[in-house]
Order: structure tokens, then C-alpha cells, then sequence
């Protein structure tokens, strides 16, 4: 007979990133929440999705986090901002979890990534669980806007095979209307990573009108390509998978009405980091 309190407890593994989850951790009293925060025993996390290829080299595992603390006009998953909307996870689970995939993981040349919301708010609990990933000999991927670089010393670095960096925008006035935030920790974290020669692929998002301007992409463009460890960079087309959650949150979504780049739009920025000397793909 099924037990009735585990099929209440809210599954880890979701059919994909664009599932809305929300108030999964409220019952968790703020004393625990700061506890977890301070040890990084446990964390926040909106799920984990299995069989990804477009988060890292070869098939993976990623484990979403909740918690950011930019407000990117096109966030696709606005349900991840709170770390209450996460399940609370120890590391002990997390670490489970990923032993079931570890054998085919390595088998597809995959590993894990840890995406978000914004990983390194829980930068103790991520280090955890990319430390246990990185001793089961899978490779680990830390999807990251690189704010809290500074969060992590240079043992965590270690443990991490390859970040995904997003690169929102050059100017500083552009970046913090887009994201309400300073991109100069951002570039800041991309040159450590460069100077210790830990491989980079970076993700720039395009959406019309506001990250698409060709002297902004040609300097991001030209910053990464001087970094000299950026092994590729993917230019994602804005789209609008996310749009029902800003409505369901009741969130004002300022790109309602923006519609994805077109192939020529997409063509000319995947030139312009090409002629920078990238390896540049796009989704
Ligand atoms: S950094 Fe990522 S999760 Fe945070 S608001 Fe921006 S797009 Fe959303």
C-alpha cells in the first residue's frame, strides 16, 4: 500500500526547468533556512532534471537552485528567485540522487550542471554537492551570472570542470536595466576563471531591442575572446516558454509582448562573436 506521506512529498525530478514550482520550502522555519544557509548541509532546490544536452558537453544531470537575487527582464523562471519555492534537499539526498546517474553519465560523457535561479546563492551547499559529484569522478558544470564569485575560494574552483557564464550585456547602465544589477563582479569572476585556465562557455541571451545592439555584443564579444579559456559561447534566442509564469506569479512582465529574434538577428550575433575568434553556436 503506498505510503501517503512520501507520495505528498514534492518530487526532485521535474519534466523540465519551465515547470512552475512554488512555496515548496514555506513550512521550513527561517532558523533552519539560515542554519542550511550557514553550514550548506542543505539546500533549495526547484528540481532536477535528467537527460539535458544543451547544459554542458555530452548528457546531464542538472540540479536547479532556488534563490536569485537579479531580476532579468526575460528570466524564464521567475518561480526560482525565492529559495522558499524550493524543496529542501540535504546534501546526503542530492549526493544520492547523483549516484544513480553516475555510471551513465560518464557513459554519455555527460555529468552534472548546477543551474538556477542563481547557484552560488547557496554557494556552501553548492560547493557540497559539486565536491561529491567531483569525488564520484563526474564531471561538474556551475551555470553561473558569476555575482558571488568571490564567494568561492580557490579549493571550490577545483571541484568544478566548467563554467557556464552568463554574459547579459557591456554596458554597466544597459546591464542594470536589463538585470537591476552591476556587471562588474561578473567580469571580475570571468578573469579569475581566465587567469587559473578553468574552461568557460559563455551564454549570452539575445532578445530584440535589448541586448541585440552590435557595438554591446562586439564588446562582450571581444572581452571574452581576451580571456583566452572561453571554449565556446551560445547564443540563446529570447522565447517566451517562460511567459506563463510571470502571469501565474502575478509578476509585471515588461517583455510581454517581445517577440524571439529572428534567424538573421541570431546570424549577425553569432558573427560577431565568430569574428571575435569564438566558437560560437546557438540553440
Ligand atoms: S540571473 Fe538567471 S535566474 Fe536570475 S533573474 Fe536572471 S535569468 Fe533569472
Amino acid at each position: 500500500m503506498p505510503d501517503s506521506r512520501v507520495a505528498q512529498e514534492p518530487s526532485l525530478e521535474a519534466r523540465s526547468p519551465y515547470e512552475l514550482r512554488v512555496d515548496l520550502g514555506k513550512g521550513v522555519p527561517e532558523s533552519d533556512v539560515r542554519t542550511a544557509l550557514a553550514t550548506g548541509d542543505m539546500g533549495f532546490l526547484h528540481s532536477f532534471t535528467t537527460g539535458s544536452a544543451v547544459d554542458g558537453p555530452g548528457v546531464r544531470v542538472v540540479a536547479w537552485t532556488a534563490g536569485c537575487q537579479w531580476r532579468c527582464l526575460y528570466c524564464h523562471n521567475p518561480d526560482t528567485w525565492a529559495m522558499s519555492n524550493g524543496i529542501p534537499v540535504t546534501v546526503a539526498r542530492a549526493a544520492e540522487q547523483l549516484g544513480k546517474y553516475r555510471h551513465g553519465l560518464k557513459a554519455m560523457n555527460g555529468g552534472l550542471t548546477i543551474s538556477g535561479g542563481e547557484p552560488l546563492m547557496q554557494h556552501r551547499f553548492v560547493v557540497k554537492v559539486l565536491r561529491a559529484a567531483h569525488d564520484m569522478g563526474i564531471h561538474t558544470a556551475l551555470d553561473s551570472n558569476g555575482y558571488y564569485g568571490h564567494r568561492l575560494q580557490e579549493e571550490d574552483l577545483d571541484t568544478i570542470s566548467l563554467v557556464l557564464l552568463d554574459l547579459k550585456a557591456w554596458d554597466p547602465e544597459r546591464h542594470r536595466r536589463l538585470t537591476g544589477m552591476e556587471n562588474g563582479p561578473t567580469l571580475e569572476f570571468a578573469r579569475r576563471l581566465a587567469d587559473r585556465r578553468l574552461p568557460v562557455w559563455v551564454r549570452f541571451v539575445l532578445v530584440p531591442g535589448l541586448t541585440d545592439d552590435e557595438a554591446d555584443v562586439g564588446h562582450i564579444a571581444r572581452f571574452a575572446a581576451g580571456l583566452g579559456n572561453v571554449e565556446r559561447v551560445d547564443v540563446l534566442p529570447f522565447h517566451q516558454m517562460g511567459r506563463y509564469k510571470w502571469e501565474r506569479l502575478s509578476q509585471p512582465y515588461a517583455l510581454a509582448d517581445t517577440q524571439p529574434p529572428t534567424p538573421p538577428a541570431v546570424a549577425a550575433a553569432i558573427d560577431i562573436f565568430r569574428a571575435a575568434g569564438l566558437n560560437t553556436f546557438s540553440s
